[in-house]
């Protein structure tokens, strides 16, 4: 890494650390109580494995809600049944050809399996999973043509009364808590508020770890492994500047707890003689908040920049809008609708559109009131409020209603089913926001998700699942199959923490 260091200091190993207060010895060390790490421990301590869980909080991490994943029982049962091979190209093909297709076509083929494991052990907890049918994981969206297929793949750990766990605001929560109270029935050992700050190198294999606790510093030994679970490089500001820096234009970072993804994984990594993977990252960004009609989430608006001009496809398909929104003029834009959004909501969502309705009125009241949405009488008075020159506006909103007419979008490609002219007074407009959820970015792996150096070569003993698992998503998040950051860390943590308990290799598709 030598000649990329220089302007960036942190990449170079700091100096050595004081004297260390202890030292023991397990099987497996997992870096961070996320969901890919708490997965991992959960698979090794079922295989037999010693597993020591460092994490620099004082809790396990968990967020969102949807837990992708292909040829599940749930799916079977539902009859829901996705094209592996085309699903696999697609995400390949999101990230422009940069990721390892054969750690993509292994998630695809093996979450199945994997989930089916967790949605036993869900049962056994008293807890319900369904298929998500909402937002970015559409029933129908399978029949769309290729570079808007989504397939129903996201699916909703829930709790019952039967259930031993706490309400709360994320159904990832759920799933995190289970999998911790399996992994310590089965003997694993979490240490929180207890941080990884360097691996231990024996040649060219990683034999430990040096944590930082309340103590000092103490070396835990791994005799099989360290499965490094950190997340991405979403808190860290100068890693954003060095990979991403367009995410630095979001309006609002989502992730939590702040400072859990402040890219330490790949820093260990890299430290340790690992190579960063080569893909461009692929930030996930929710384009607005969740109000009544979740322009860009939910539903497909006429979207116009600062200047009154249509600048993307507005295809409620989650980076579409907001990539495109990161590079507008005055990083501001604006989803424009009239007063005809009911019709339109039905033809655009025929399955789902009696449940999207539902309360509508109320709740764009409420939204109009709150500010989320402007209202105005004419197109003139809602380019005023939102401080975009009417005329342009009036002419992109002619040109676009063209095409509603012809129903073939000449600009920018949105099937006819999501064009919605602006005709019928009152108008609508809402600003169409960049919310970052996560930025995964992490370390160059092979296809058993084994990290490798710059001149590709493994590194005994040393593991990425996760977010700061590299080679996965590239350049673009892609809701091809929803919920696949979830999928991906359960999956790889689930394979990679029993084939090292093992003393197997995942055993990855193609292999
Ligand atoms: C609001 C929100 C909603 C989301 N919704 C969805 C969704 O519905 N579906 C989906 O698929 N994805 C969703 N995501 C993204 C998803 O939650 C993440 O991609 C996922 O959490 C990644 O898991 P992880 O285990 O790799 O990382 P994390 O969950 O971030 O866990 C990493 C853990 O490692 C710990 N750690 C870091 N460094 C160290 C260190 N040096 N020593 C010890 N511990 C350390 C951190 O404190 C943290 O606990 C959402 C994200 C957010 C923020």
């Amino acid at each position: 890494m030598s000649g990329l260091c220089a302007p960036y200091p942190w990449l170079t190993k700091p100096e050595d650390i004081g004297a260390i207060v202890s030292e023991e010895t397990c099987d497996i060390v997992v870096i961070g109580a996320g969901i890919a790490g708490c997965t991992a421990a959960e698979a090794a301590s079922g295989a037999g494995a010693s597993v020591i869980v460092c994490e620099k909080f004082a809790s396990s991490s968990a967020h969102g809600i949807d837990i992708g994943a292909v040829g599940t029982k749930v799916q079977k049962a539902m009859g829901v049944e996705i094209d592996k091979a085309l699903a696999a190209r697609l995400i390949y093909e999101w990230g422009q050809q940069q990721a390892n297709y054969w750690l993509i076509r292994t998630y695809v083929e093996k979450s199945g399996e994997v989930l089916d494991y967790y949605i036993d052990m869900a049962h056994r907890y008293g807890m319900e999973v369904t298929l998500n049918d909402e937002m970015t994981a559409r029933a129908d969206w399978d029949a769309l043509e290729d570079k808007f297929k989504q397939f129903q793949s996201a699916h909703i750990f829930d709790i019952t009364d039967k259930s031993p766990f706490q309400k709360g605001k994320w159904n990832a929560r759920y799933f995190v808590d289970m999998v911790v109270d399996s992994a310590k029935r089965q003997g694993a050992s979490f240490r929180f508020k207890t941080k990884a700050e360097r691996l231990v190198n024996e040649g060219n294999a990683v034999t430990g770890v040096i944590v930082s606790d309340a103590e000092g510093y103490k070396k835990i030994n791994a005799r099989k492994g360290v499965i490094l679970a950190t997340g991405g490089i979403t808190d860290n500001k100068q890693m954003i500047g060095r990979w991403c820096p367009a995410v630095l234009r979001c309006d609002k970072f989502e992730n939590f707890p702040v400072g859990s993804n402040n890219g330490d994984g790949l820093l260990l990594g890299v430290w340790a003689g690992a190579a960063v993977t080569r893909c461009n990252p692929a930030p996930i960004i929710h384009p607005v908040n969740f109000s009544s009609l979740g322009p860009g989430i939910s539903t497909s608006w006429l979207t116009v920049n600062r200047d009154g001009r249509r600048f993307s496809s507005e295809m409620a398909y989650e980076p579409i809008v907001t990539n495109a929104r990161l590079n507008a003029p005055g990083n501001v834009a604006y989803a424009i609708w009239d007063d005809d959004y009911k019709k339109h909501l039905v033809k655009q969502e025929p399955v789902k559109s009696k449940k999207l309705l539902g309360g509508l009125d109320d709740k764009m009241e409420r939204d109009i009131a709150s500010g989320d949405y402007v209202k105005a009488a004419t197109l003139a008075e809602l380019a005023e409020k939102i401080g975009v020159p009417a005329e342009t506006l009036q002419k992109t909103v002619d040109r676009y209603n063209g095409w509603c007419d012809s129903g073939i979008d000449a600009d920018f490609g949105v099937p006819a089913r999501f064009l919605s002219p602006v005709r019928k007074r009152p108008f609508y407009a809402s600003k169409m926001n960049a919310w970052l959820l996560s930025l995964p970015h992490g370390l160059h792996v092979d296809q058993n998700s084994q990290v490798l150096t710059e001149d590709d070569d493994p590194i005994g003993g040393l593991f990425a699942v996760g977010n700061v698992q590299g080679d996965f998503f590239a350049n673009s998040y892609p809701v091809t199959l929803p919920g696949s950051s979830h999928g991906r860390s359960i999956c790889f943590g689930h394979l990679v923490g029993r084939a090292l308990a093992e003393g197997t290799t995942i055993g990855g598709y193609g292999d």
